[in-house]
């Protein structure tokens, strides 16, 4: 059982103001295994007031010193991927497979800050004037319980670099993972109230940090409801905001396209993290001339995905985080089969032989039309939907008819023509033929995905305001 009963604020452990207490589950097992005390008001307004002392000093220091606390970040935050993956494990079920794969993403983010302010120019002419680039101000950043401490590394290693001092509100269901990452912070030596960390509610804290006159910039990564509140609140003291929203990306295949080895990468992107990804593709598009060998593909490739014990290195799709994820996604099975559409895969209830634990049959439906709420609606579980296409005009008008426009894939055995249907895409990012993201290219959404870029230079500029000076 871990307690965790402190915040930190001001560069030392705390004891919070706020006094309500939080269980947090193993979804696996629906065993509570620690237990959180949350952050209030006072304790976000504290963080606040820390974190605007410190940028004092902060937002004047060069490129070197700068360099040297992400670099020191970084080295801090490798000595512990091991045990922040375990707690990545315990606390949101997220498989040993894909926290292996992407844990190692948080140190390295520091480092890619620390080379992209390397060789970035701060200070350069435009015409007769000297643009200096300055550090926009205190930055609150604000992250979900899905792959938590990842989202806080890219946001608080971009407002490092950028001169930025900041007050973190993780998500309450990802404590065990925020409580390691602060100990690196600390461990790493940041100066006092560089980087402030109040775990609580988004409804209290959340809301503090994005009203406050103090908070310069909010970043958030969350759902769009929210991310609307943020945007909403905001407005009164005109903060900037960077919002990365939800999701409901298409999978297009092309009528060229391998399906042998596309269907796999398809479903694997549509049930990453457990279904859980704002960049799933939970549409998958077939031309009408291949339907059936795509729907033979899903069949056949669907049951290899095992579900399971996330410490299982063959487990393939964990748990979903709470019993309220799991309620939710049988809710969507349920409407999908009550919208007319049919049952490919899957279905509700939970996979046999798994009776504990909030696991759910990966499912897949067929038989949709774009104007179904299962094809609209975010999901937020291995819940995918086939919708069949005539032609590319067809298949573009239906993978941008979405208020999403997060993350798309394309497959097509013709490299020149998935660029053309890329290119057509209302969407942040296009992957062509299961390419991986790369952390130097900007990732962010269109239309109700968000607002702004994150990553590389594209995340640093997000806490930068040009200043010109003209003599
Ligand atoms: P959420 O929007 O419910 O919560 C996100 C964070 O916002 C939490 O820390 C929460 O406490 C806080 N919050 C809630 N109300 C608030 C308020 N009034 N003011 C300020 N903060 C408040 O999202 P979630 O359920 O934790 O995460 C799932 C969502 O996140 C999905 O919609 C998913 O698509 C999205 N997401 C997006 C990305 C991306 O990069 N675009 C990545 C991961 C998750």
């Amino acid at each position: 059982m871990r307690k965790i009963d402190q915040v930190y604020i001001g560069g030392a452990f705390v004891t919070p103001h706020g006094s309500e207490l939080s269980p947090l589950f193993n979804p696996a097992t629906e065993e509570v295994v620690g237990e959180v005390r949350l952050a209030d008001e006072a304790d976000a307004e504290a963080a606040i007031a820390a974190a605007k002392r410190a940028l004092v000093n902060f937002s004047t220091t060069g490129k070197r010193e700068r360099i040297d606390i992400l670099e020191r970040v970084s080295a801090a935050i490798a000595k512990r991927v091991d045990e922040l993956k375990e707690a990545m494990i315990e606390e949101y079920g997220g498989t040993k497979d894909f926290v292996d794969a992407t844990m190692p993403h948080a140190a390295s983010v520091f480092l890619d800050a620390a080379r992209t302010l390397e060789s970035y120019e701060l200070t350069r002419p435009a015409g007769g004037a000297i643009v200096s680039m300055q550090p926009v101000g205190v930055a609150a950043v604000i992250t979900p319980w899905n792959h938590s401490v990842a989202f806080i590394c890219e946001k608080v290693s971009s407002a490092i670099a950028a001169g930025c001092t900041t007050v973190v509100k993780p998500s309450e269901l990802s404590a065990l993972q925020t409580q390691i990452m602060t100990e690196c912070f600390d461990d790493a030596g940041v100066p006092a109230g560089l980087i402030n960390v109040v775990t609580g509610r988004g409804d209290v804290v959340g809301e503090v940090l994005s009203r406050h006159p103090d908070v310069a910039k909010v970043s958030f990564t969350g759902s769009t409801a929210v991310g609307q509140r943020i945007m909403r609140n905001g407005a009164e003291t005109m903060k900037r905001v960077t919002l990365e929203l939800g999701g409901k990306g298409p999978s297009v295949f092309l009528d060229d396209a391998d399906l042998e080895a596309g269907v796999p990468a398809a479903i694997a992107v549509g049930f990453a993290n457990n279904g859980q990804a704002c960049f799933a593709g939970t549409r998958i598009l077939a031309p009408d001339s291949r339907l059936e060998e795509v729907l033979d593909a899903v069949r056949a490739v669907v049951p290899t995905f095992k579900v399971g014990d996330p410490r299982d290195p063959s487990t393939a799709l964990g748990p979903l985080v709470n019993q309220r994820q799991y309620d939710r996604v049988q809710s969507y099975i349920r409407l999908g089969r009550d919208e007319g559409a049919q049952i490919l895969v899957g279905g509700e209830g939970r996979p046999e032989g798994l009776d504990k634990g909030w696991f759910t049959r990966p499912t897949v439906f067929t038989g949709v039309s774009n104007d179904m709420r299962i094809a609209r609606e975010e999901i937020f579980g291995p819940v995918l939907c086939v919708i069949s296409y005539r032609d590319e005009d067809e298949a573009v008008a239906i993978a941008n008819d979405t208020p999403y426009g997060l993350q798309a894939y394309v497959f097509s055995a013709d490299a020149a023509r998935a660029r053309r249907i890329a290119d057509r895409l209302e969407s942040g990012t296009v992957l062509i033929n299961g390419a991986r993201m790369d952390p130097r290219a900007p990732h962010g959404g269109v239309k109700m995905s968000g607002l702004g870029r994150e990553h590389g230079v594209y995340g640093m500029e997000a806490y930068l305001e040009p200043r010109a000076v003209i003599a």
